[in-house]
């Protein structure tokens, strides 16, 4: 049976933790693709998604409603922890978790 990926109606990992990355994924003369307005420096080193580095975290390239359904506005772009996270990961399960969300993934079937 074909199952939607759970990522479409979830958007938790994404309100959940610090998405912090080396800088130049942001700058373009770097060869960077991530985009700059959606990111702000966190020491001279690494950069953050805007909107995670604060205690009730929610990136600001993240449309709309945790649960429901969520996309990621920039998501050719993502910087690199956002294109490791694995659907299913101990981190997938804390963040859907903090969020009251199902943790039976189970019937889930990658394509
Ligand atoms: S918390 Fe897990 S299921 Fe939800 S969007 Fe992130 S990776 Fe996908
Ligand atoms: S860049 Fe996209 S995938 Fe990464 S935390 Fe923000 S909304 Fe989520």
């Amino acid at each position: 049976m074909s199952v939607d990926n759970p990522c479409l109606s979830c958007g938790a990992c994404c309100a959940s933790f610090r998405v912090s990355f080396y800088w130049a994924e942001a700058d373009a003369e770097s060869g960077g693709v991530v985009p700059l307005e959606f990111t702000e420096k966190l020491n001279p080193w690494r950069s953050v998604m805007i909107g995670t580095n604060q205690p009730q975290p929610r990136c600001h390239a993240l449309c709309g409603d945790i649960g429901g359904y969520t996309t990621c506005s920039i998501y050719e772009q993502r910087p690199t922890p956002c294109r490791e996270f694995e659907a299913g990961s101990e981190g997938c399960l804390k963040a859907r978790a903090k969020h009251g969300l199902s943790l039976d993934l189970s019937d889930w079937r990658a394509a």
